[in-house]
């Protein structure tokens, strides 16, 4: 066998042109240009453009992005990849002043006690002095302090750890409405393990999660001020997110044939060397030696049902819950409230048809023209999914009363705008990894084949770069050892 790969072109498919499959693409290209490898990519959606969830538009001097706005920086994803594709000038930091989350406590706004990270105090003063929790639920939530670990092998979920660390009180008015704004989630379903396993850390290292926070130094990238779902350590792109989606794009256009418009309806496998045959909607076949398959995990079932039923079966165990945005924009003299915060959560005890508002424009403020504001306010989710289902006129009409109620917003918006993701956030219920491992078990008896996305090991844009990210370096390191045989051959 020779050490040298041949000049065999591979071809390799990838499903999807969300941040998951233009990721790959990239990866893919950086690694065949450090190993001079020929490739032929080619990347199909089936919708008319890249990008999938993320995306941005103009309208009436609004920046809007569509779906994600932002993604954690302390994962290397989506940094390193804006990073490398010469994006670090463009990131966009969160708007200090108005850093910090609310939540709405008997109807009214409230800020997010400080230092206060998801499900966790990183001190007590704060809590102390907000009015969200009751005395009792105060003295509960401290009683954490002197609490025993009692780490279970079980998959716990968050609801009932949260619950046994810090009592019920603090699950329902801070915690479910906090992680409800990330996983659109029911907190009992929810496994701790799959979502936020540093906590089941903490307390089996420090015994407790209070005692963790005080032994634990903040290091300088961590906001120890910041609250809610660490938005200080959020970033953005100063022309919105779709500028990474065009970056990536224009990148890799001059190796790769984008075919969008492009559905996949059945993947079989054949014993030749290109051995997978991908038919589309449009009546095409083409074979590839290599897929990608970037797409949900219920397309993914869809396509593979023919050639592997149990593998499909396994990728239809995650379940996935459907959301709307209604986006719109006032003017902020018409507001009462004076929206000093990147956003509010709300309570499922609280009894509002809205999930969370996000204050577009005071997380970045090039997103609203001067004296307005920009909203985006999140519906459904996996504990209202019947709110979803409502048509745009009642969807509209029903986040108009539910601002008016909670923030006092007054007057006709600049303009209203419906963006709908269908079955598009993934529940990493209790069972996920369990899960996870029978599929990438049954996915292992592919050679050649890949999935990748949010679905299995983090929801977020780092986590979807990272994965297909993986997926090309798997292929590709699998990929050199068929070059190597067919230039032995
Ligand atoms: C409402 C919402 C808000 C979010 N906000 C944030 C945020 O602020 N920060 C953050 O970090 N994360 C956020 N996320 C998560 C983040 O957006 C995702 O992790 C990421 O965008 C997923 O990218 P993807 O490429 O895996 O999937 P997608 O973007 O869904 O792309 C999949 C692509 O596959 C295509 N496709 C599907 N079936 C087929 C088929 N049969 N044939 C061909 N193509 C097919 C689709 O058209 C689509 O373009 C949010 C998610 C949602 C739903």
């Amino acid at each position: 066998m020779s050490a040298e790969p041949s000049a065999t072109r591979h071809r390799i498919a990838i499903l999807g042109a969300g941040l998951t499959g233009l990721a790959s693409a990239h990866r893919l290209l950086e690694l065949a240009d450090e190993r001079n490898l020929p490739l032929d990519i080619a990347v199909f959606d089936a919708g008319q453009r890249c990008g999938g969830i993320v995306g941005t538009v103009e309208r009436d001097g609004y920046l809007i992005d569509t779906g994600a706005d932002s993604f954690i920086t302390n994962k290397p994803g989506a940094l390193g990849l804006c990073q490398r594709l010469g994006l670090a000038d463009r990131l966009q930091a969160t708007d200090a002043r108005y850093r910090g989350a609310l939540v709405l406590s008997k109807g009214r706004p409230q800020p997010v006690p400080e230092g206060f990270q998801l499900l966790s105090p990183s001190a007590m003063w704060p809590v102390l002095r907000s009015p969200i929790l009751s005395p009792w639920g105060k003295l509960r939530m401290g009683c954490e302090y002197f609490l025993p670990a009692q780490p279970t092998d079980e998959d716990e979920s968050l609801a009932s750890f949260v619950r046994r660390r810090f009592g019920a009180e603090a699950l329902d008015r801070l915690v479910q409405p906090l992680v409800g704004g990330i996983y659109t989630s029911d907190p009992e379903r929810l496994s701790l393990a799959a979502t936020m396993p540093r906590f089941q850390e903490m307390e089996r290292e420090y015994g407790s999660l209070i005692r963790a926070a005080y032994a634990t130094k903040p290091t300088k990238s961590d906001d120890r001020t910041s609250s809610g779902a660490r938005y200080g350590l959020f970033a953005g792109l100063q022309g919105g997110m779709q500028e990474l989606v065009d970056t990536l794009t224009q990148r890799i256009q001059p190796q790769v044939a984008f075919k969008l418009g492009w559905r996949a309806t059945s993947l079989m496998r054949s014993g030749e060397t290109e051995n997978y045959q991908l038919d589309f909607e449009n009546g095409q076949q083409e074979r590839f030696s290599s897929v990608i398959l970037a797409i949900p995990p219920a397309r993914i079932a869809d396509l593979i049902a023919g050639f592997d039923a149990p593998f499909s079966q396994a990728l239809r165990q995650i379940e996935s819950a459907s959301s709307a945005i209604v986006v719109t924009g006032h003017n902020l003299s018409e507001i009462a409230h004076p929206l000093n915060a990147f956003g509010l959560v709300i309570p499922h005890r609280e009894r509002r048809r809205i999930l969370a508002v996000s204050f577009s424009s005071r997380k970045f403020p090039n997103r609203a023209p001067a004296g307005k504001v920009l909203l985006r306010t999140f519906v459904g989710g996996a504990l209202q999914p019947e709110l979803f289902a409502l048509d745009d006129a009642a969807l509209e009409q029903l986040v108009l009363e539910e601002l008016r109620d909670t923030l006092g917003v007054t007057g006709a918006p600049d303009f209203s705008m419906i963006v709908r993701y269908p079955a598009a956030m993934p529940q990493y219920t209790l069972g996920h990894r369990d899960r996870v491992a029978t599929i990438e078990k049954l996915q292992r008896q592919h050679p050649h084949l890949e999935i990748a996305g949010n679905s299995y090991h983090g929801v977020g844009v780092p986590d979807s770069i990272h994965s297909g990210e993986q997926a090309a370096e798997r292929i590709l390191t699998e990929s050199t050892g068929l070059f190597h045989q067919e230039s032995g051959n």
